[in-house]
């Protein structure tokens, strides 16, 4: 396992700056050769939510007191 493969890691989405900065960090791993830090990366940047892009507020459905 010493090549890199590209195709298996997620992408960053344009505009998110977790996804930056997780990139970013991602880069700097691969240089110093941490694998498992990559790994984390790559976990983040699949987990985190991206929940802008659909349009809706998460919290703005369900109990509405009035
Ligand atoms: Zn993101």
């Amino acid at each position: 396992m010493t090549a890199r493969d590209d195709a298996r890691e997620p992408a960053p989405v344009s505009g998110c700056g977790v996804c930056q900065v997780l990139v970013q960090d991602r880069e700097l791993a691969w240089k110093v050769g941490n694998l498992e830090a990559v790994a984390e990366r790559n976990v983040a940047l699949r987990g985190h939510p991206h929940g802008q892009a659909r349009g809706g507020n998460p919290r703005d459905g369900g109990r509405g007191g009035s």
